[in-house]
């Protein structure tokens, strides 16, 4: 069973030196926010500016764009350092209205067409954004708290309690029988031609493994052997906070999934050859290469499939 690690992920590569060292350096930060080289992403909504006039789609980036004092403001985050240059990210709450008719995607629509710079700066800004707009106050007191560390912390005044981004861990699994069948399920909000890898959050006081073996068990009835749980890579996923944990694993037996009908509606074991025809004809559909369950599934199946998910 080819359990080699995931490559190419989308959103998994770092290139960014994050110069944690930095963050609490207002000064230096601050040199870096008027430097000459310094480039911003702004993030209006969830959306970013693209270029498509290039050979590969870049992001738009700007120069910053200083107040009086020239100090970094409190929405903009110190992303880190690459080939000399400064990068920042930039939460705006709405797009800007586009004169110029600029092109504006979600992470999700370019996430897996963008440079590993691109795609980290992107994947990084929305998830502090993210947590920036549902952590506003803070979890012991209540009071507002104020954004220090260059956008990483939040400091309350009334306690002086520091409060850091979270990120989830979420596990997802390609699981397979004795056949070599794969285990794939579809969920009760999807259309129903869409199929992918089972997955579900890992609890407090568990293993990633152990929640394996739960979810796959709650999720379809079926048992995967502890002992073939094994992590193929992971990707930050900020929809709106997590980090995806991608696994295989095998099944004693390749007996017929039994849905909870709660979550997942329907579960399926696929060989590859039905999965192929099913891909092919449109009968199912399969996540888009953005999803680390895309990779699962084609990393088992030993090559790319046709076709993804598209509302129809
Ligand atoms: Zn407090």
């Amino acid at each position: 069973m080819g359990t080699a690690r995931l490559r190419q992920l989308p959103l998994a590569t770092s290139v960014l030196d994050r110069a944690d060292y930095l963050r609490g350096d207002d000064g230096a930060v601050g040199r870096y926010w008027r430097d000459d080289n310094a480039r911003v992403l702004a993030l209006c909504g969830e959306t970013a500016e693209i270029d498509r006039t290039v050979a590969e789609v870049r992001l738009v980036l700007a120069r910053p764009a200083l107040s009086d004092s020239g100090e970094l403001p409190s929405n903009v985050f110190f992303l880190g350092l690459h080939e000399g240059v400064p990068y920042f990210g930039l939460a705006q709450e709405q797009p800007t209205e586009g004169d110029d008719g600029g092109e504006f995607r979600t992470l999700r629509e370019v996430g897996s067409e963008l440079t590993a710079l691109d795609a980290e700066l992107f994947v990084t800004t929305q998830s502090l954004t993210n947590w920036h707009r549902t952590h506003p106050r803070c979890s012991r007191c209540g009071e507002p708290t104020e954004v220090v560390r260059s956008g990483w912390v939040r400091r309350c005044p009334g306690d002086s309690s520091e409060h850091y981004p979270r990120t989830d861990p979420a596990v997802i699994m390609l699981i397979t029988d004795p056949l070599d069948r794969a285990l794939l399920g579809r969920r009760d909000v999807w259309p129903s031609h869409w199929f992918s890898t089972l997955a579900g959050f890992v609890e407090p006081g568990e293993s990633a493994e152990s929640a394996v073996v739960r979810e796959v068990a709650e999720e379809a009835g079926v048992v995967v052997d502890p002992a073939t749980v094994v992590c193929l890579g992971s990707q930050p996923w900020p929809f709106p906070s997590s980090i995806m944990l991608g696994f295989r694993g095998g099944a004693a037996t390749g007996d017929d999934p039994v849905t909870d009908d709660e979550e997942i509606v329907e579960a399926r074991w696929f060989t590859r050859d039905e999965l192929a025809e099913q891909c092919r004809s449109g009968a199912i559909a399969v996540p888009p290469h953005l999803s680390i369950s895309r990779h699962l599934i084609e990393d088992w199946f030993g090559s790319t499939l046709p076709g993804s998910w598209s509302r129809r």
